[in-house]
């Protein structure tokens, strides 16, 4: 399932401004708004599309994000994460881009619960620190322990006790009173939630002792998720609805995973390449040596030719970290380095005298090999 690109979604141009993008969004919802386009599917995806879409490119760390690691970069990075915005979430949302009131909280998919909002509680993010080899083979269950507001168990989350919940009179237990106000797409009915129960429709009598009235109490839980192969330092992934649950009832916020990178003592992340910096004596260099070395998961033998020049960098195909959400994995650059002695003994220093005379120890430039003091750029 691939997605379409989001500035083509709106319309517009990798350089436009946030004036712009939201100018383009604001033009597309009224376009495909489900009021206008009533049990038109292909209409509410587009309208969800381009909320998605609006709400990566208004936001400038997740555009930046967008720019730099495509969906990739925004969405969820597993199965259960990524953007299931409901429709919902979308129209209550609007308040910033139309002004507020122009389509009022009025829209909801099923009429019987038209209206009442579902209470969302807040997201929570947490930072969940990765090793190489996390990264390198995914977590399967990743746990994690953290605290976060839950419904109370003694009073069903309403707060009340005993559960002792009546409606609301102002409201007729609605939650919401009904305004009309004119509007470019002609009269509209808006709602404004009910003072009297704060919007809930609800009025509690005796609150409940365990939560005070609120409706939740804050626990320390274990929460599992799964970790794709190949992440990166500041990735985010969403899990759906295992955030803090709301007051008196609803869906639970989401928990957002932010991954950080352990370092690893030898071994140094580029892209999906792992850099290793391999020191070898002169004679080994001069004569060819076999090198171990440390990978993810172990270690590999690398053979070093006679004459190995500084700066050498031999590759290891495949043994590098996974691209993520694609095939393919990177390699581990070995960078060759040479020791040089500061110490001499008195015959080791005569030994070296003698070499310095030797017509092979002057520096000469190398057929085919011209430029053997790579830089770090020619490299990568
Ligand atoms: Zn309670
Ligand atoms: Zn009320």
């Amino acid at each position: 399932m691939s997605k379409r690109d989001y500035y083509e979604i709106l319309g517009v141009s990798k350089t436009a401004t946030q004036e712009e993008i939201k100018k383009a969004y604001r033009q597309k919802a009224i376009q495909y708004h489900p009021d206008k386009n009533p049990d038109n599917k292909e209409a509410e995806d587009k309208f969800k599309e381009a909320a998605e879409a609006y709400e990566v490119l208004s936001n400038e760390e997740k555009k930046q994000r967008y720019d730099q690691f495509g969906h990739a970069g925004v969405g969820g990075a597993s199965g259960n994460g990524g953007f299931t915005m409901n429709m919902e979430d979308i129209i209550n949302n609007f308040g910033d881009i139309f002004g507020g009131g122009f389509f009022g909280g009025g829209f909801s998919r099923n009429g019987a619960d038209r209206g009442r909002r579902i209470a969302k509680g807040t997201n929570l993010r947490i930072k969940v620190k990765l090793s190489l080899a996390d990264i390198a083979n995914g977590i399967e269950e990743k746990k994690v322990k953290i605290k976060r507001y839950n419904a109370c168990k003694t009073c069903n989350g309403t707060g009340a006790k005993n559960e002792a919940v009546t409606n609301c009179s102002a409201c007729g237990g609605a939650g919401y009173v009904i305004r009309v106000t004119n509007s470019f797409l002609g009269q509209i009915q808006s709602q404004q939630p009910c003072q009297t129960c704060e919007g809930t429709g609800k009025i509690i009598k005796d609150k409940c002792p365990n939560c005070a009235g609120e409706g939740i109490v804050i626990e320390e839980d274990l929460v599992a998720f799964n970790v794709p192969p190949g992440v990166s330092e500041g990735m985010q992934m969403t899990v759906r609805e295992k955030g803090n649950a709301p007051k008196h009832g609803g869906i639970s916020g989401d928990l957002i995973v932010i991954f950080e990178e352990e370092q690893h003592p030898e071994l140094t992340r580029h892209d999906n390449d792992l850099v290793y910096d391999l020191l070898i004596s002169i004679p080994d260099a001069i004569l060819g040596t076999n090198a171990e070395i440390p990978t993810i998961d172990g270690k590999a033998k690398v053979k070093v030719d006679p004459g190995t020049q500084p700066g050498k960098v031999l590759r290891l195909r495949g043994k590098g970290l996974p691209t993520y959400g694609s095939y393919g994995r990177g390699d581990i650059l070995v960078r060759i380095n040479i020791f040089i002695p500061k110490n001499l003994s008195k015959d080791d220093k005569k030994l070296i005298e003698k070499l310095q005379k030797s017509q092979e120890f002057n520096p000469t430039p190398i057929k085919g090999e011209k430029n053997f003091f790579y830089r770090v750029k020619d490299i990568f």
